[in-house]
C-alpha cells in the first residue's frame, strides 16, 4: 500500500534522501497526509552516498516525484538542481525538491519551518537575543529565519571555532558574532542546532547553568520521548520546545510544493507524536 492506496501506474515517488535516514519521522507524516486525502504518492527514505544523491535528485523529479534531503546531502544536491527559491540561495543548502516540467526545483522549507514553529511555540524573534550553538546546515536555516525577523542579536558556539567563524563571516550580518564561551551571557532563547541529543547518551550541547540568564530554549533535536535538553530546560523551569513542530512545519511547506495544496497539517502532526519510542 502508499499513502492509503495501492500503486497504480501513475502513483507518484517521493523520497528522503540522506545517510542515515532510519531514525527519520518524515515517512510517517507524509504518508499520514497522503492517506488522509486519498492522494496516489508514496513517499519513503533512501540512504543513499554523496556520489549519487544528485543523480537520484534530478531522477525523481524528473520522473514526477521529489522528495526531501538530509545530512549530509544538502549542499551536495545543489549541484542537481536548475531552479532554487530564495531559500536556497540564502542558506545554501536544499532540503526539498520536485519536477516542474523536466526542470528540477529546489526549495529550503526548513527556513519555514523554524520560522513557524519558533513564532508559534517560544516567541515572536523580533528583539529577541538569541545563543545558536552549532554552525551546521540547520544552524544556517535559522539564522536566515531570524535575521529576517528582525532578531536583536545573535551568538553562534559551536564546537569547531572556525566553522562558527565561516558561518557569520558568510552571513555578513552586523547581528551576528561568535563566541568562544557561553559563560555568563543573559539570553533570551537557546537554540540547539547541534546534532547532540539525536543519540541516547549524548551529553548536554550547554550547561545552561553557565548562562546568567536564559528565557527560553528551542531544540531543533526530536525524539520520541523528548530530548534531554528539553527535559532539562523544564527542570529548571525554563521554557522548552523541542524540533517536532519544526519537523511538522518543513514537511508541510513540503508537501504543498509537491501537491500544490494546503497539507493536513494537524494529520501529520498527530502521526508524530504518536510514534513510539
Ligand atoms: P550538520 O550540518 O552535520 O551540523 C552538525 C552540527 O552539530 C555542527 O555544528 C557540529 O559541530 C555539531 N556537533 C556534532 N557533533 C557534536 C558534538 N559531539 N559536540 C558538539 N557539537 C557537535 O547537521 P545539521 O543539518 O545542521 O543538523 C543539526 C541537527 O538539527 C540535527 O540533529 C538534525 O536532526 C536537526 N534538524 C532538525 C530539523 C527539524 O525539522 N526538527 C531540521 C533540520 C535539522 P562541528 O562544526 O564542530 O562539527
Amino acid at each position: 500500500m502508499t499513502g492509503g492506496r495501492r500503486p497504480t501506474a501513475a502513483t507518484r515517488v517521493f523520497a528522503l534522501l540522506g545517510d542515515p535516514v532510519s531514525h527519520s519521522l518524515s515517512p510517517l507524516l507524509q504518508n499520514a497526509a497522503l492517506a488522509h486525502l486519498g492522494l496516489d504518492g508514496v513517499y519513503v527514505a533512501l540512504r543513499c552516498s554523496a556520489a549519487h544523491a544528485p543523480g537520484l535528485v534530478a531522477s525523481l523529479a524528473c520522473a514526477g516525484g521529489g522528495g526531501n534531503v538530509t545530512v549530509p546531502h544538502k549542499a551536495t544536491v545543489l549541484a542537481a538542481l536548475d531552479r532554487t527559491t530564495e531559500a536556497v540561495v540564502r542558506t545554501g543548502a536544499c532540503n526539498t525538491f520536485w519536477g516542474e516540467e523536466g526542470v528540477v526545483c529546489g526549495d529550503n522549507t526548513d527556513v519555514h519551518g523554524f520560522r513557524a514553529a519558533f513564532t508559534t511555540g517560544m516567541r515572536d524573534p523580533a528583539g529577541a537575543r538569541v545563543l545558536l550553538l552549532g554552525a551546521g546546515g540547520a544552524a544556517r536555516a535559522v539564522l536566515a529565519a531570524l535575521l529576517a525577523d528582525r532578531v536583536d542579536r545573535v551568538v553562534v558556539y559551536n564546537r569547531t571555532p572556525q566553522k562558527a567563524a565561516e558561518l557569520v563571516a558568510r552571513t555578513d550580518d552586523p547581528r551576528l558574532r561568535v563566541a568562544d564561551s557561553v559563560d555568563g551571557l543573559d539570553i533570551d532563547v537557546v537554540i540547539n542546532a547541534t546534532s547532540l541529543g539525536l543519540r541516547s547518551g549524548d551529553p548536554l550541547p550547554i550547561d545552561l547553568e553557565r548562562l546568567r540568564r536564559v528565557g527560553g530554549v528551542f531544540d531543533l533535536v526530536y525524539r520520541p520521548e523528548g530530548t534531554a535538553l528539553v527535559r532539562t530546560a523544564h527542570s529548571r523551569g525554563i521554557p522548552a520546545v523541542d524540533g517536532t513542530g519544526m519537523l511538522v512545519h518543513q514537511g508541510a511547506a513540503a508537501f504543498a510544493r509537491w501537491w500544490g495544496r494546503e497539507a493536513p497539517i494537524d494529520v501529520m502532526r498527530h502521526a508524530v507524536t504518536q510514534a513510539g519510542p
